[in-house]
């Protein structure tokens, strides 16, 4: 299954932050890396006043099921130190999986296609810019 995720930071050293989440990715048996986009920096949207952001998407190939790979996910952000004190707030590392193959996730905790990945530029820039057919993949998922 090919997965993308979307990676930010916006606080401490944000491009060593990204860099480790990627290279703890690349270390877990399972997952194969494929594709790093460009990392951008943007403006934080929403949420308190807050630094700017680096933003990235990486592709992977897995088999790891959804709700393992999003602990998997939970962990890498725990281990870089993210504290989840403020509600969109800074953070040192955010993992969001973006999509799963084709599947039409709803649950709770669990929401795949990331439901307000569209309107992010922040994701889709990179996105397509590894991936610049995702547009017509994304249409073929029949939402549940
Ligand atoms: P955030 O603080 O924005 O990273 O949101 C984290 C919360 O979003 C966690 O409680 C996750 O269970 C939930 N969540 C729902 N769908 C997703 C997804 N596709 N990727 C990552 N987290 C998700």
């Amino acid at each position: 299954m090919y997965v993308y995720i979307a990676i930010g930071s916006n606080l401490g050293d944000r491009l060593e932050n990204i860099k480790s989440a990627i290279a703890e990715l690349k270390n877990v048996s399972g997952i194969t890396v494929e594709k790093i986009s460009s990392i951008i920096e943007t403006a934080p949207a929403g949420g308190p006043p807050q630094g700017k952001y680096l933003n990235g998407v990486i592709k992977i190939k897995t088999e790891i099921l959804p709700r393992a790979l999003l602990n998997i996910l939970q962990n890498i952000e725990h281990r870089l130190g993210r504290k989840r004190k403020i509600k969109n707030g800074p953070r040192t590392i955010d993992l969001d999986m973006l999509l799963y193959g084709d599947s039409s996730i709803n649950e709770p905790g669990l929401s795949v296609p990331h439901p307000r990945m569209l309107e992010r530029e922040f994701v889709m820039q990179p996105l397509l810019e590894i991936e610049s057919g995702i547009m017509e993949e994304i249409g073929k998922i029949k939402v549940k």
